[in-house]
């Protein structure tokens, strides 16, 4: 059965939530800039608990975690159909318990922790108390984990762990980390490296930067370059079995891709509203922007774009849901990864360009839009390698022909399908 359409009940919830992140979160955005996974100050807390408390009475808290992970949420696919409403806002998504990364991290601790992590962890965590950090990537290259050097050697029953981590977002205001080691460097690196699950404030973390983005100012960045100095943590630390951490990687990395895309979703909507609001109020050269054949074009390529990643990123929530596990849906995550960027870089820079000069200026968020369709690029691995993840899938399903023509080649197959029709073909001759 195929369907498009939302339960009534559940579009009843999103209309709520659309007119609340409008109305209510995004003046957030404006008075407290890059604030998301700061600690809340008396002020902040004094509007932002509210908000969180009217979310949670609405049953939408945290509904990235189904109730067997001991979330309450309804599916990748409901949680979709949200996303794309709190996209529009950097902290919408934490006035609503579901922001990246802590989504990513709550899924592999519900999945792979022991009673006593989630209790320690993964409670608070989905209660809005606390921030965490995934430390995964190392200065010397981050796409490929099998060259991933930092490591936690055995002393008793605990772990000494020493090396660089770089990336990390969030490390500066996370009171956790989830660190990503080689335990075993004899084994093949899918065998050889463990995660660690540890309080920031561990005696040798040591966050020697943090590193912003294009337009953040200096020193204020949040993606921290850490070194792990003789990082003593217990074996009750280890997150999963030791040589675990691809698999656990996995887990965590499908589901963070594909609510980045969901989010991605509502900031292309955005810059595409922004886009035809401004093309039909501009007038120029004896006409209205909208009435301009290229301006046309940019508003209809924007539309085309963003329903097909839209119904990409429906359908591969909705394949998750019918299966429950990411790697089944490897290939759909990983595509819908490759067309991200793209599809929030082309709307958000031609909405920026029908906005002339004021487009570019700090006054509208464009080029923000512009930088984070680059972070989309780059965040849970380059499209390079997500792009060779898709080929990789896609022909498996396929096999080489021992014959030096193609299988579709078309003079064999008009033969094969002359000779089977041969007796109405010469029926059709002799009655010429
Ligand atoms: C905003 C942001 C937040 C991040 N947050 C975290 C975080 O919280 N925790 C964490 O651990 N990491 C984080 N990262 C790091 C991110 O996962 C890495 O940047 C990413 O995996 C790429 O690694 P790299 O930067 O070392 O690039 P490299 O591995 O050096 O790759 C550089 C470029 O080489 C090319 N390339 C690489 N591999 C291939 C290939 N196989 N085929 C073809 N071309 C290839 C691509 O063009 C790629 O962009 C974050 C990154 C960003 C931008």
């Amino acid at each position: 059965m195929w369907s498009f359409e939302t339960d009534p009940e559940y579009q009843e919830l999103l209309d709520w939530a659309d007119e609340f992140v409008r109305a209510e979160i995004e003046p957030l955005d404006l008075v407290w800039p890059h604030q998301q996974f700061t600690p809340l100050t008396a002020a902040r807390r004094a509007v932002v608990d509210p908000l969180k408390e009217q979310v949670g009475q609405r049953g939408l808290w945290a509904t990235h975690l189904g109730p067997d992970l001991g979330g309450q949420g309804y599916g990748q696919l409901k949680l979709a159909l949200l996303n794309e409403i709190l996209g529009r806002s950097p902290w919408a998504p934490i006035v609503f318990g579901c922001q990246a990364p802590d989504t990513g991290n709550a899924e592999i601790i519900a999945h792979f922790g022991t009673p006593e992590q989630k209790e320690r962890y993964l409670r608070p965590l989905l209660e809005g108390e606390l921030f965490s950090s995934y430390s995964m990537t190392e200065p010397q290259g981050g796409a490929d984990p099998t060259q991933f050097t930092t490591r936690a050697v055995r002393d008793g029953d605990h772990w000494v762990i020493n090396g660089w981590k770089y990336f990390s977002s969030n490390a500066a205001t996370a009171s956790f980390l989830i660190v990503m080691v080689v335990t075993n460097p004899d084994v093949s690196p899918y065998q050889g490296m463990s995660m660690f699950l540890l309080p920031t404030d561990t005696p040798g973390v040591r966050i020697v930067r943090n590193v912003g983005l294009y337009g953040e100012p200096d020193g204020e960045g949040s993606h921290a370059l850490i070194h792990y100095d003789d990082v003593r943590v217990p074996d009750t630390a280890l997150l999963g079995g030791e040589g675990q951490a691809f698999a656990i990687a996995q887990t965590r990395l499908g589901g963070g891709r594909i609510h980045h895309a969901m989010r991605t979703i509502g900031l292309a909507q955005r810059a595409l509203d922004m886009m035809c609001e401004r093309a039909l109020s501009r007038h120029t050269a004896g006409s209205l922007l909208a009435d301009k054949q290229t301006v046309q074009a940019y508003v209809a390529d924007s539309y085309a774009q963003l329903l097909q990643f839209r119904l990409m990123v429906l359908y591969t929530a909705w394949r998750i849901d019918r299966v429950n596990d990411y790697k089944v849906v490897r290939k759909d995550i990983a595509a819908v990864k490759v067309v991200m960027p793209t599809v929030l870089h082309d709307i958000a820079w031609r909405a920026m360009q029908v906005h002339g000069a004021l487009g570019v200026t700090n006054e509208m968020p464009f080029l923000g839009m512009v930088t984070g369709a680059a972070v989309m690029g780059l965040a849970d691995g380059p499209t390079e390698v997500h792009r060779t993840t898709v080929a990789k899938q896609v022909l498996r399903d396929y096999s080489a022909t021992d014959d030096v023509w193609p299988s579709e080649w078309l003079p064999r197959k008009r033969d094969e399908a002359r000779h089977r029709f041969a007796e109405y073909l010469d029926l059709e001759v002799g009655n010429q």
